[in-house]
C-alpha cells in the first residue's frame, strides 16, 4: 500500500503499487495480492472463531452443574453413573458445537451474498467483482450510485461527484480531480482520491486502490470504535431472555423436588441428581442456536428464490410489515419504455413506430428538433443494448434509430460543452451542444417542471410567444390518463455558452412525448396476497399523477372508479412533522404519491412509521438511499439498482422481481411461526418432565425418571422434532393473516396455555401408567419406571401432532405434511430402541426388557396425552367458539 498517494504524481503511484495504468493487475498476481493483504473487509461482526464456539459450550452453566452431578458421581462411587455423565455433557457440547457452527456457516454464506460489486481493469479486460476481492493496484472503474470499495487514487475523471459523508460527515458532494496535491493536504481536501464507503453521486472515474480494507481511512475509523461486536438478533436476545427466566424458574423448582424427596426418605445423591437432570432438562439452552439455525435456513431458502437477506433480523422485521412503499416504473410496470405518442407543435402522431422511414414528419422542423434533443440531451451511449441503462433515455435513442438518425455522427457534430444532469428533485436535465459559431441548448423532463422556464413555443411556422400553456396541460393529462409516462422537450439557441444556471432560461417549447410502459402481468395476484395479508402496497412516484393513477389501477393497487382523494400529488402537499388529523386522515388514506421529491420519500417513510407502521420501502437510485435506510424493511433491485441503494436496503431482489417480496414476507412469517412453534413445542415438553418428576417426587410415587433418562430424553426430544419444527414451510393460510406484531412477545398468553395443557397431558399419561402399574398391576419398581420413560418418550414425539394453529384438520397440516417431522420422529424412536438394544447404554439408562403387554400399555398412555390434549382444545373451541391457539 502507499504512503499519501494523493502528494505522488500518478505513475509513481502506479510503479509502486506494480500495477498498470491501463491493462490494471494481472490475473495471476491477484491471489499473492490477496494472501499479503487479506479480502478488502472490515469485519464489523466478525465471524465467531471455530475455538470460541467450542469453548461457549463448554462455558455453559448447565454444563457446570451436570459437571458437579458427575464429581459427586465418583465421589459417591457411582463409576458408571458418573462416567456417564461426562459422555452426556461430551454429546451435549458437541451437539451445541455442530448446531453453532452451521449457523455461524450459514450466516457467512448469506453475507457473502449480499455483497456489493464493483467494476475493474484486470489484464487489460474490465470484470465485475465483489468489493471483497478488491486488492491494492487494482484499477476500479466508478459510476454513478457505486460504493466506492476502498481508497484509491483517481486516473481520470468525468463530472466525478463523490459523498463523503460516511467519512466526513459533510452531506455536499464533493467535485473530484485528478492533480497531484501538497503532502499536507488533510482529508477533506485530497480531492484527487476517492475513499471506501463512500458514494458516486454523478459522473464517473477510473482510480488506482492504494490502501484496502482495516488500511483505509474508514478502517481506521471503524477500527477505533468497534472491535468486531458479536451479532445477536433481537429474536436472539428475546429467546435468550426467555431461558434466563426459564433457568431461574427451574433451578427453584430443582432444588424443591431434592428436598421434598429427601424429606420424604429417599437417597440423597438420587435426588441430587434427580434435581440437576430435571433443571438440565427443563432448560431449553438449545432455543437460541435453533432459532439462528431457522432463521439462516430460511434465508438460503429465500436465496435460491433470487432473494437476499443481508441481516438475520431483518426476517422478524419482514413477518411484521404491514405498508410497501413501491415506486413504478420497472418494479409494477416492465420497464420495457417504447416511444408510443409525439405531440409537437399542431401536431400529433399516435403510434409512433407507424410512422416511416421515408416520412415527411421527420422534415417538420419541431419534430426533427425534438429528435435531436432526444439524441443529444441523452448519456446514454448510442450503440448500448436495451436494458442497460435508463430506458427512457435508451428509448429515445432506438427510435430515432428507427427513423434512421444516425445517432453517433449527430453527437459528433454537435459536440456536448455543459450539463445540467437529470436530478429527481429538479425532474428535467439540460446539455449545450457548440453549433457552428454558436451554442444549442436541449432539454427534457417532467412538463410541470420545464414548462416554467418555456416563454415560447415552435411551431411550423416559426417560434411564438407561449401562450396554450393551459392546453398543452390538458395534452398532458390525456396521455397520462392513458398510462403513458410523458417527456416534455424545450430548446433554445445562444450567441454565448450558457453557464448552469442561465441554461434553462427563455426556452422554447417542442412538445411532448408518450412513452408505452405496460403494467407487469404478476403484480396484480401478488397485489391480491398482500390485501389478504393484511399489508397495504402505496404507490411512491416521481412521475405523472395520471400515468401513476393509471397503472396503479392496472395492477390492482387502485379499484377503478377510486375517490380522487387516493391519490395525492406530493409536490402541492407538505406533510410536515406534526401534520393535523385531518392531513393524517388523507395521507393514511392515499395509495399513489406522485411527483415525489427523494425528501418526501424519506417523510412518507416517517410518517407512516410514526403513524406505527411497519414499512417496507423499494428503491434503487442513490436519491432512494435514506429512504431505504430509514424504512424498516429497505429493498433494493439487484439489477436496476444502483450500488448505493443495495448497500443501503436490507433485501436485495435478484431479479428485480415486485413478486419475490411477496416470498420474502411469506418466509419471514413461516419462520417466525415456526420458532414460536418450536418454543411452544420445547417449553411444554420440558414442563412435562419437570411436572412428572415433582409430582411423582411429592405424591411419593416410585420416581418416575431417572437422571440420566431425563438426560436422554432431553438430548433426543430438544434437537430432533424441534429442529424439524423450525424447518417447516409454513400453513397454508399463512399470508391471510395480518402482520405479525412486532413488539409482541414470542410465546403470547395463549401459547402459554397451550403449553401448560401439553405439559399437563403428557405427565397425566406419565402418571397414570406409573399409578396403574403401581396400584393396579403392581410391578416391580423398575418396570413402572421403564414404563414412565417409555410413555414419556412416546408422548413428547407425539407432541408434535398437538402443534398445528389455524387448522381444521388434524390429519392433514403443515406438521403431518412436514418430512422432516416424520425423519426425527423416526429417528428419536431408533435411538430409543438402539439404546435398549446396546448393553451398556442400556444399563447407563436402567432398562429392562419389557413384555409385548406393557409396550402396548405405553403406546396407549402416550396416544392418550394426544388424544386428551386435543380434545380438550376442541371441547374449549366447542364452548368459547375458539380453540385456546387461534
Ligand atoms: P418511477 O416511480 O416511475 O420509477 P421515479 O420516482 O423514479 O419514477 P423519476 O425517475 O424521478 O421518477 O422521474 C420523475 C420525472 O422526471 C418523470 O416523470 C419524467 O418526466 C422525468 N424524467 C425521468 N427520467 C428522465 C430523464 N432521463 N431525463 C429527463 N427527465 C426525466
Amino acid at each position: 500500500m502507499v504512503e499519501k498517494p494523493f502528494a505522488i504524481s500518478l505513475d509513481k503511484v502506479v510503479a509502486s503499487l506494480d500495477s498498470h495504468a491501463e491493462l490494471g493487475l494481472d490475473r495471476e498476481v491477484i491471489q499473492e495480492r490477496m494472501n499479503q493483504y487479506g479480502p478488502n473487509q472490515i469485519p464489523q461482526y466478525a465471524p465467531k472463531k471455530r475455538w470460541r464456539i467450542l469453548t461457549d459450550q463448554l462455558l455453559n452453566p448447565i454444563l457446570y452443574i451436570l459437571f458437579a452431578a458427575s464429581i459427586l458421581a465418583f465421589i459417591f462411587n457411582d463409576i458408571l453413573e458418573g462416567i456417564a455423565i461426562l459422555i452426556v455433557i461430551l454429546i451435549s457440547a458437541g451437539i451445541g458445537f455442530f448446531m453453532e457452527l452451521q449457523a455461524v456457516r450459514s450466516l457467512e454464506e448469506l453475507r457473502k451474498m449480499g455483497q456489493s460489486k464493483i467494476f475493474v481493469i484486470r489484464s487489460g479486460k474490465s470484470i465485475q467483482i465483489k468489493s471483497f476481492e478488491v486488492v491494492p493496484g487494482d484499477i476500479v472503474l466508478l459510476r454513478t450510485g457505486d460504493i466506492v470499495p476502498a481508497d484509491a487514487r483517481l486516473m481520470a475523471v468525468d463530472n466525478l461527484l463523490v459523498k463523503e459523508s460516511a467519512l466526513t460527515g459533510e452531506s455536499v458532494p464533493v467535485t473530484k480531480q485528478t492533480r497531484t496535491l501538497p503532502q499536507h493536504s488533510p482529508i477533506t481536501d485530497q480531492h484527487n482520491m476517492v475513499f471506501r464507503g463512500t458514494m458516486v453521486t454523478a459522473g464517473s472515474g477510473k482510480a488506482i486502490v492504494t490502501a484496502t480494507a482495516k488500511h483505509t481511512q474508514l478502517g481506521h475509523i471503524q477500527q477505533l470504535g468497534i472491535d468486531a461486536i458479536e451479532e445477536r438478533t433481537p429474536l436472539e436476545k428475546k429467546l435468550n431472555q426467555l431461558s434466563r427466566w426459564l433457568i431461574w424458574l427451574t433451578l427453584f423448582f430443582a432444588i424443591f423436588v431434592i428436598i421434598v424427596g429427601y424429606i420424604r426418605g429417599n437417597d440423597f445423591l438420587l435426588m441430587v441428581e434427580t434435581g440437576v437432570a430435571l433443571a438440565v432438562a427443563a432448560i431449553p439452552e438449545g432455543l437460541p442456536i435453533v432459532a439462528t439455525i431457522a432463521l439462516a435456513q430460511g434465508m438460503l431458502r429465500l436465496s435460491k428464490r433470487q432473494v437476499i437477506i443481508k441481516e438475520l433480523e431483518a426476517v422478524q422485521t419482514l413477518g411484521a410489515t404491514d405498508i410497501i412503499c413501491t415506486d413504478k416504473t420497472g418494479t409494477l410496470t416492465e420497464d420495457r419504455m417504447k416511444v408510443h405518442a409525439i405531440l409537437y407543435g399542431d401536431e400529433s402522431v399516435d403510434d409512433a413506430y407507424s410512422i416511416e422511414v421515408s416520412s415527411s414528419v421527420k422534415e417538420h422542423p419541431v419534430f426533427n428538433k425534438m429528435m435531436l434533443a432526444g439524441v443529444l440531451c441523452n448519456n446514454e451511449d448510442p450503440n448500448a443494448i436495451k436494458g442497460q441503462g435508463d430506458s427512457i433515455e435508451l428509448s429515445l435513442m432506438e427510435f430515432a434509430k428507427y427513423l434512421g438518425y444516425n445517432p453517433v455522427s449527430i453527437k459528433e457534430n454537435n459536440p456536448e460543452l455543459l450539463e445540467l444532469p437529470f436530478d429527481a428533485t429538479r425532474k428535467f436535465m439540460a446539455t449545450a451542444h457548440s453549433h457552428g459559431e454558436r451554442f444549442h441548448v436541449y432539454t427534457k423532463g417532467a412538463f410541470e417542471s420545464l414548462i416554467i422556464h418555456c416563454d415560447f413555443i415552435m411551431n411550423a411556422t416559426g417560434i411564438i410567444s407561449f401562450d396554450t400553456k393551459s392546453e398543452w396541460h390538458a395534452k398532458v393529462n390525456t396521455l397520462a390518463d392513458q398510462g403513458l409516462r410523458t417527456l416534455a422537450f424545450a430548446y433554445k439557441e445562444t450567441q454565448k455558452l450558457p453557464t448552469s444556471k442561465s441554461i434553462i432560461e427563455g426556452l422554447t417549447f417542442l412538445g411532448i412525448i408518450g412513452f408505452l410502459d405496460p403494467a407487469r402481468n404478476d403484480v396484480k395476484a401478488t397485489i391480491d396476497i398482500y390485501k389478504k395479508a393484511g399489508i397495504k402496497v402505496v404507490m411512491v412516484t416521481g412521475d405523472h399523477p395520471g400515468t401513476s393513477k393509471k397503472i396503479a389501477q392496472e395492477v390492482g393497487l387502485l379499484e377503478m372508479d377510486a375517490s380522487p382523494d387516493k391519490v395525492i400529488i406530493a409536490k402541492d402537499f407538505v406533510i410536515g412533522d406534526n401534520p393535523d388529523a385531518t392531513v393524517i386522515k388523507r395521507l393514511l388514506n392515499a395509495s399513489v404519491f406522485a411527483r415525489v421529491t427523494p425528501e418526501q420519500k424519506l417523510d412518507i417513510v416517517k410518517f407512516y412509521q410514526k403513524n406505527n407502521h411497519i414499512v417496507g420501502m423499494i428503491g434503487d437510485g442513490i436519491n432512494d438511499v435514506p429512504a431505504l435506510k430509514k424504512a424498516d424493511i429497505g429493498i433494493a433491485m439487484g439489477i436496476r439498482g444502483t450500488e448505493a441503494a443495495r448497500e443501503a436496503a436490507d433485501v436485495i431482489l435478484k431479479n428485480d422481481g415486485f413478486t419475490a417480496i411477496e416470498l420474502a414476507i411469506r418466509q419471514g412469517r413461516v419462520i417466525f411461526e415456526n420458532i414460536r412453534q418450536f418454543v411452544v413445542y420445547l417449553l411444554s415438553c420440558n414442563l412435562a418432565e419437570i411436572l412428572s418428576v415433582g409430582i411423582a417426587a411429592s405424591l411419593n410415587f416410585p420416581s418416575p425418571l431417572l437422571p440420566m433418562q431425563i438426560l436422554f430424553l432431553n438430548l433426543i426430544t430438544d434437537v430432533f422434532p424441534a429442529l424439524a419444527l423450525g424447518l417447516g414451510k409454513g400453513e397454508k393460510d399463512i399470508m391471510e393473516r395480518p402482520p405479525n406484531n412486532p413488539k409482541a412477545p414470542i410465546i403470547n398468553r395463549k401459547d402459554w396455555y397451550n403449553i401448560i395443557l401439553y405439559g399437563l397431558c403428557i405427565s397425566l399419561a406419565v402418571l397414570g401408567i406409573v399409578a396403574y402399574a403401581y396400584l393396579v398391576l403392581e410391578l416391580p419398581t423398575e418396570t413402572i419406571n421403564n414404563m414412565a420413560f417409555y410413555t414419556l418418550v412416546m408422548a413428547q414425539l407425539f407432541n408434535v401432532f398437538n402443534l398445528p394453529k389455524h387448522t381444521e384438520s388434524f390429519w392433514i397440516n403443515e406438521v403431518t405434511t412436514n418430512i422432516w417431522v416424520w425423519g426425527a420422529i423416526v429417528l428419536s424412536l431408533g435411538i430409543t430402541f438402539g439404546a435398549y438394544l446396546i448393553t451398556p447404554v442400556a444399563e447407563a439408562l436402567s432398562l429392562d426388557p419389557v413384555s409385548m403387554h406393557q409396550l402396548i400399555l405405553v403406546i396407549l398412555f402416550a396416544l392418550g396425552s394426544l388424544v386428551l390434549a386435543q380434545l380438550t382444545k376442541r371441547s374449549i373451541k366447542y364452548c368459547f367458539g375458539k380453540t385456546p391457539n387461534g
